[in-house]
């Protein structure tokens, strides 16, 4: 349950919140959610369901095939989608990234080949930043892409790349400079080319069911075509995605959170201890309470930094705050929901112990908690 329910800004947006919350019901029922988590399954078929519906494309614009909704709108759509399950949250958070260079960066020519397939819901993408060395330091990467007469050869690895194995498109940050932020560029690899190699995805805590893997590049040759934006415009591509793209995280936090507070807010008023419902005694009580304020905080502040971005205010730090906040909320109140089951919370019986499991990425991905800082700090003292 949620402390306060706000108004949508047209029945448009009440319509795709309704259709989410029955693909999410349908689709992503705990039954189904534990079957493909167990087996480390991507659940392409829902995805291919967003699609159909036009979930999977809401924030761009209409005249590019997009469905034209605000950030707002859309997040509160990843919200939903994450409470049910992260890796379809975060997969379509992710995939909604992969397209931002190409909407944004695109010329004409490019968008036409592309974003019927990008934006039209049959594909799912893939943004690959991070290396193996370089994190948090993203502009240390060290995938290179040499200037050939057609376009470019690539090689090196990108690291931790959700949907690696499963995307259809790879956006690749790569060197085709010198060293720092002003040697990057943006380039677009279709599935399938030549020397690009997924790895063993990683075996992680959580969301088995989202592929994390390493992409291996060895002599990928691209045509000129592949390049998004101009040579060394790369690392401003990435880092313009990656605000937005913090609030889609922000938005899985906040989804993450409520979705523990509602199974422990259920379980905390029918649990009887000591002749009573231990939603009675205060020591939990006051623990749902709290979890209560800081969603609807976080829910606050993530909503006011889309409001920002729809009306084309800068919105970057509120983004960074909003990630910071939402991204805390999650880990505690998941934390505290495991605590109010007891030792069933402990059990994979409920869903919070997923539900934990899943609010520490979110911690890490898109940057880390530190690194959230470090922006918020950069803008408060420049
Ligand atoms: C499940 C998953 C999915 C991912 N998906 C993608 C993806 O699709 N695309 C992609 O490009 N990347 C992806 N990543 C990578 C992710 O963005 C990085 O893991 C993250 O940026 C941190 O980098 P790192 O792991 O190298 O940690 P490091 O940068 O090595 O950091 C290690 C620790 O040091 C801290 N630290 C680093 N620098 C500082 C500093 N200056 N001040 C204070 N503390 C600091 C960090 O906060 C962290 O706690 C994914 C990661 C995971 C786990």
């Amino acid at each position: 349950m949620r402390l306060l329910e706000r108004p949508l800004p047209t029945p448009e947006a009440r319509d795709l919140l309704d259709l989410t919350r029955q693909i999410a019901a349908e689709r992503c029922d705990t039954q189904t959610v534990n079957r493909f988590e167990g087996e480390a399954r991507f659940p392409r078929e829902v995805f291919d369901v967003l699609g159909e519906t036009g979930l999977l494309s809401l924030p761009y614009p209409e005249e590019l095939g997009g469905g034209g909704q605000p950030f707002e709108v859309y997040l509160q759509v990843i919200e939903e989608l994450a409470g049910a399950w992260l890796a379809v949250g975060l997969g379509v958070s992710v995939h909604v990234l992969s397209c931002f260079p190409m909407v944004n960066y695109g010329t004409p020519e490019q968008q036409a080949e592309w974003l019927p397939r990008m934006l039209g819901g049959r594909t799912v993408g893939a943004y690959c930043l991070s290396e193996p060395d370089s994190g948090s330091d993203a502009a240390a990467l060290r995938t290179t892409a040499a200037s050939t007469e057609t376009g470019f050869v690539v090689n090196g690895a990108k690291g931790w790349v959700t949907h690696g194995g499963v995307a259809d498109y790879y956006n690749l940050m790569v060197r085709t400079g010198g060293p720092g932020a002003r040697g990057i560029s943006c380039l677009l690899a279709p599935a399938g080319t030549d020397g690009l190699q997924a790895a063993r995805p990683e075996q992680k805590m959580g969301m088995a069911a989202s592929p994390t893997a390493t992409i291996n590049l060895d002599e990928v040759e691209l045509p000129a075509s592949a390049l998004l934006g101009e040579p060394g415009e790369g690392f401003r591509i990435a880092m313009a995605a990656l605000d937005s793209g913090r609030l889609g995280i922000a938005a899985c936090a906040v989804g993450v959170a409520q979705a523990a507070l509602d199974v422990a807010a259920d379980y905390a008023s029918t649990r009887q201890q000591f002749g009573r419902s231990i939603s009675e005694f205060q020591g939990i009580g006051f623990l749902l309470a709290d979890m209560g304020a800081s969603i609807e905080a976080a829910r606050s502040l993530l909503l006011d930094a889309a409001r920002a971005k729809d009306a084309g205010r800068d919105f970057g730090a509120a983004a960074a705050a909003a990630k910071l906040t939402a991204t805390q909320t999650a880990m505690s109140v998941t934390t505290e929901a495991v605590q109010i089951l007891g030792g069933v919370g402990y059990t994979k019986e409920f869903p919070v112990e997923r539900y934990m499991r899943e609010a520490k990425v979110l911690q890490i991905v898109e940057g880390t908690t530190q690194v959230q800082r470090l922006v918020l700090a950069r803008a408060l003292t420049s």
